[in-house]
């Protein structure tokens, strides 16, 4: 019988095999406690486990335990960890440290299918769905490297690495669920923020699931031509279906979402961009971070000048718009946003 991954049991799918093997329904809650709160990667480390239960559970299940194959530091003090899967697949963490947090960034795929013209990790194609506990493994391995490096624990969790993460919604939604849970790692809901690429139909179904983590939309432009250019995915869910999404999400949770909005010379910096951005975000309150590009290896597109930037964003507070200019960090080491593409440096 082919072995499963321990880490894609539900509760109640280890009671079942505690019952099967008689053993009490506690045994379980024990697994659990080891396999997300103590973030423990053998069954030989259950050490409050019978024996021969151990040796059950380890002809039954294997453990989706990801490596670190590189760890490179950043002079501005970035860190960007490239992991491996058990079966070789690669994606990429980040540590962001400023002057009271440090923010871990974390991959929800291996590569990403939507390949955006700005970023780095589209160029790679899709590879594969991160699985519950690979995304739930960085935030394990990018906490204890933050302990080493900055003396503390993360602060806050940016779902914004490779990949989209509402084309890997359940194992994401579930990742986050151990991430949070009080007898898992206890990680507050409102420190995390979630960013999308614009899935509709996903939006909508966080707002069912009646999500308590922020969320977070790639917006870029307010136009759907030039959107379509930069981001394809605008070609499938349009800006008036976002913006339906977006509605119901507000309707249904009170959310108030984020924008990020890169801004590109001489393509999304006009002030007639500004304009239709402060018109399309007029959907709900919400908030506009706008970052700076990073060219990375590619020189398609540059960053904005400081005076377009500057007229970029009084327009938007004469809008009475809550706008932050994001300074991109890690660039020395390509762990800016989108600049993750598995390469060790
Ligand atoms: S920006 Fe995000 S959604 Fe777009 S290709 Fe890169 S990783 Fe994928």
């Amino acid at each position: 019988m082919e072995k499963e991954c321990v880490r894609d049991l539900n509760i109640e799918k280890l009671i079942e095999f505690c019952e099967q093997n008689k053993q009490q329904g506690f045994r379980a809650r024990q697994i659990s406690y080891w396999l997300w709160n103590k973030g423990i990667s053998d069954f030989e480390s259950m050490t409050d486990l019978p024996k021969p239960f151990r040796e059950a559970l380890e002809k039954a299940f294997y453990f989706d335990n990801i490596k670190i194959e590189s760890i490179n530091r950043s002079k501005d003090k970035t860190t960007k960890i490239l992991f491996a899967s058990h079966d070789n697949k690669l994606f990429e963490g980040v540590l962001i440290p400023s002057r009271d947090r440090v923010t871990a960034c974390i991959s929800t795929q291996s590569g990403c299918p939507l390949n955006c013209s700005f970023c780095s990790t589209g160029k790679i194609g899709f590879i594969r769905n991160l699985s519950v506990g690979e995304i739930f493994g960085q935030v394990f391995e990018l906490n204890e490297t933050c302990k080493i490096d900055f003396g503390r624990s993360l602060t806050n969790i940016v779902v914004m690495g490779m990949g989209e993460p509402l084309l890997n919604y359940e194992n994401t939604l579930e990742a986050i669920k151990h991430i949070t849970a009080e007898n898992d790692l206890n990680f507050s809901p409102y420190r995390i923020t979630l960013s999308t690429a614009g899935i509709a139909p996903k939006i909508k179904s966080l707002a069912d699931d009646k999500i308590r983590f922020n969320l977070s939309i790639s917006l870029h432009s307010a136009d759907n031509k030039k959107r379509s250019e930069i981001m394809p995915i605008n070609k499938k869910y349009d800006l008036e279906t976002l913006s339906a999404a977006v509605r119901y999400f507000y309707e249904k949770t009170g959310q108030r979402i984020t924008y990020e909005y890169l801004l590109l010379k001489g393509i999304n910096d006009d002030i007639k961009d500004a304009e239709k951005l402060s018109q399309f975000t007029k959907i709900s309150p919400c908030k506009i971070n706008l970052i700076e590009y990073n060219s990375g290896d590619s020189y398609i597109y540059l960053p904005s000048d400081a005076k377009k930037t500057e007229d970029f964003i009084s327009f938007l507070k004469s809008k009475n718009l809550v706008v932050t200019l994001r300074k991109s960090k890690g660039q020395d080491i390509n762990a800016a946003c989108g600049q993750l593409a598995n390469k060790k440096q």
